[in-house]
């Protein structure tokens, strides 16, 4: 790891390469024969795409789905021979990039599936794609008049070979939501009738609901990173993000004085306060509204006082002087300290923090 970087650091974030591997190969040998993909859209979930995409390809993967056509031109350059696929679709006008950086639209309505039809006659080859069936996200995918209508109408598919059949599970990650089994029967009979090929429904929270799920192939993302796919369950996964920063100012302030922006916090006793560099800038969500602890060597200290953009205030009264210096760095998040937590005292969910993370940080990773 760079020192130099680390000296002129204030917020650093680690990412664990070899956790997320770690975490690639648990779920491919839970679904194998199913093939197990990797989704990087969002720069790898904020974690920085190239690093993770290298780390999950030498971990075995081979298919990876990005959501757009920048990210997926971005992933190209890293991964020269991987299969990618583009969840937001084939955008007009720009079918010869999707073909010469040989990318697979993941085709969403039907008039997408018609400029594919039309641009692999004029190429007069076959092209790839993925086709997205809506089963009750109702956000991207063929309703089922339009499967209806391919059905009725198979020349509309001339031309495309269908990598696989996609659909995307709205509630997968509450155990027994009724739903799930419903889209899963909506998609097994949605594909009757259509050409064969592979199919693919679960994201991470699917893959723990039920083997019969997996089909052919898997699209995890947040499992990779380390969040838990079924959150009222131990988490299966290795977390992968220790996040760090530092501190900038050790203080005492008297009783009765008031911590930071709105004056929203009075010192009830006096207080030993350590001022953290790391704010909502850095990801960490301004609307915190429980109190949570940051780790500082073995011990833990509770933030107080509103978020600002650049900063925290941290309360370490309790803790020994000796064990806390200017310059040190403290654990916002670690082993213990994990994004799921951090999400729920943030009133949101952990895809939202850890895509949030590392926009101003450095970031180091662990082979
Ligand atoms: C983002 C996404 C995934 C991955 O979802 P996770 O919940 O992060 O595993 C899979 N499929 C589609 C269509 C997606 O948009």
């Amino acid at each position: 790891m760079n020192t130099t970087s680390l000296e002129q650091s204030c917020t650093i974030l680690t990412v664990d390469l070899a956790h997320i591997a770690t975490n690639w190969k648990r779920l491919a040998e839970r679904v194998a024969p199913a093939e197990c993909t990797a989704v990087v859209k969002a720069n790898a979930y904020g974690l920085g795409v190239a690093p993770v995409a290298r780390a999950l390809f030498a971990a075995g993967s081979r298919t990876f789905f990005v959501a757009n056509l920048a990210e997926a031109i971005a992933l190209r350059e890293i991964l020269p021979t991987a299969t990618i696929g583009v969840f937001n679709g084939l955008l007009p006008h720009c079918e010869k990039e999707y073909q010469h950086f040989q990318l697979l639209p993941v085709l969403n309505h039907l008039a997408e599936v018609e400029r594919w039809h039309c641009y692999a006659k004029k190429c007069g080859r076959k092209l790839p794609a993925f086709l997205h069936i809506d089963t009750g996200m109702n956000r991207l995918g063929l309703d089922p008049f339009e499967v209806a209508q391919l059905r009725s109408s198979p020349h509309k598919l001339e031309g495309i070979a269908i990598a696989a059949y996609l659909s995307h599970f709205a509630c997968a990650d509450i155990p027994q939501h009724p739903l799930t089994a419903e889209q899963a029967q909506r998609f097994s009979l949605a594909r009757q009738g259509l050409p064969a090929a592979a199919a693919s429904l679960c994201n991470s929270s699917g893959i723990f609901c039920s083997k019969k799920y997996h089909l052919n192939l898997v699209r995890p993302g947040c499992a990779l990173y380390g969040l838990n796919p079924i959150p009222t369950t131990t988490n299966p996964m290795k977390p992968v993000v220790r996040w760090q920063g530092r501190i900038l100012q050790l203080r005492d302030v008297p009783l009765g004085e008031t911590i930071g922006y709105g004056a929203s916090y009075c010192a009830h006793r006096p207080l030993r306060l350590a001022t953290v560099a790391a704010g909502y800038a850095d990801g960490l969500l301004r609307p915190l509204h429980s109190r949570i602890q940051v780790a500082i060597g073995t011990y833990y200290a509770p933030i107080i006082g509103r978020i600002s953009m650049d900063m925290i205030t941290v309360d370490v009264t309790d803790i020994p002087c000796e064990a806390i210096h200017l310059g040190d760095f403290v654990d916002l998040l670690n082993d213990s300290l994990t994004i799921d937590e951090l999400a729920i005292a943030s009133g949101t969910i952990g895809y939202e923090i850890i895509t949030a993370l590392g926009r101003r940080c450095t970031r180091r990773y662990m082979e």
